[in-house]
């Protein structure tokens, strides 16, 4: 069997064709008709009034902070188990990242964890929607109004994910998404913020762009960015976002195919869809009951043998240096250790996931 990869991005001539246009009309930069277009289509697609394209996901995060006025002697809440940079953002402007545990069955943070965690400092909430599974954001948005705490949606890795029939980048009050080269769709790297707050939208985009005043060219009154996303990076969005519901539709297919093909193997959890959600499966998730992180290093390196890339699930961010441990994460610190991630990218053959499905069966004795 050839070496099948954990992820790979679905690129075709419509991608192709929008990416030479962009490059042949010489707007390189993020000035240029695809961003405009890029921009329009994704706030229409989420159901949102705005959105705005960054230079990745990190950074879209990072200006949402500023933007928000979160501060040092702030909290900010976040999930223990997510991609670093949603610790790292809060960190950036100087607050503390609170970290609080995560559901067993979504994996996505715990309103229960979120509401023992509040305090005075609180600011806001980041909710991850992690693995393409959207967080419960009824939940949490009931929690944030009690107390007045503003909710910011993480769905870097949940593009088109739905809450009750709502996408997410429209659930929270600023939603943000990464199109690194992995994710549901990707720009190579990019990331985009969606709103209905004007003010925010307006204050964002000023600070993007080096927050250079509106009335003086190349005079600036503070300290801005450059975040911004260039045209050709849009274009491949464009054309990519143009195909998302055939990409979603392919997540969807390559689960269920994991699903039958695992059908039989006691003791296995796979990604988990709430009676409310609709999950868009951007990673394969498959946990083996008891596992602890040696054993399951094992499984990925004999997986590795057999030519099938693997990851392990991210590791809980309270035992990273960086962060601060406050509240007790048992969930977070059970899940992480029996989890990876399983090859599901857009073009995996049927047969690669039927051969996957089989390795592991042989591997776990059944
Ligand atoms: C990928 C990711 C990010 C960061 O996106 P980049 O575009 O890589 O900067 C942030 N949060 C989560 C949950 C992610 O998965």
């Amino acid at each position: 069997m050839e070496f099948i990869p954990i992820s790979k991005p679905s690129i075709t001539q419509k991608e192709i064709q929008y990416i030479m246009d962009a490059v042949s009309s010489g707007w390189v930069s993020s000035l240029g008709k695809y961003v405009d277009m890029f921009e329009e289509k994704f706030a229409s697609y989420c159901g949102t009034k705005y959105a705005l394209t960054t230079s990745n996901g990190t950074t879209a995060l990072h200006l949402v902070l500023v933007a928000l006025g979160i501060k040092p002697g702030d909290e900010v809440i976040v999930p223990d188990i997510t991609f670093v940079a949603t610790g790292n953002a809060v960190k950036y402007v100087g607050a503390q990242a609170v970290i609080v545990d995560i559901e067993e069955e979504t994996l996505c943070i715990d309103p229960e964890s979120v509401k023992k965690a509040i305090t005075p400092k609180t600011k806001a909430i980041i909710a991850v929607h992690l693995y393409g599974h959207p967080a419960n954001m009824e939940e949490i948005n009931k929690i944030a109004g009690e107390y007045g705490i503003i909710v910011i949606e993480d769905a870097a890795e949940a593009h088109g994910a739905e809450v009750n029939g709502k996408k997410v980048g429209s659930l929270g009050h600023v939603g943000t998404f990464s199109f690194y080269g992995n994710k549901i769709i990707t720009t190579g790297e990019g990331g985009m913020i969606t709103t209905n707050d004007e003010n925010l939208y307006e204050r964002m985009r000023h600070l993007r762009d080096h927050a250079m005043s509106k009335e003086k060219r190349y005079w600036h009154t503070e300290v801005g960015f450059n975040y911004r996303m260039t045209n050709i990076q849009a274009a491949l969005g464009l054309a990519q976002l143009e195909r998302i519901d055939e990409i979603i539709a392919k997540k969807r297919l390559i689960f269920e195919w994991y699903k039958e093909g695992l059908k039989d193997i006691e003791g296995i959890k796979l990604n988990y869809e709430a009676p409310w959600a609709k999950n868009v499966y951007w990673m394969l998730c498959f946990e083996v009951e008891g596992y602890t992180e040696k054993q399951r290093d094992e499984l990925m390196k004999r997986l590795k043998e057999k030519n099938i890339d693997t990851r392990p699930y991210f590791y809980p961010l309270s035992d990273m240096p960086m962060f601060e441990k406050k509240i007790d994460t048992p969930v977070a610190h059970r899940v992480y250790q029996r989890g990876l991630n399983l090859p599901s990218y857009f073009d995996i053959s049927k047969e690669n996931v039927d051969y996957v499905c089989e390795v592991i069966k042989e591997l776990l004795k059944i």
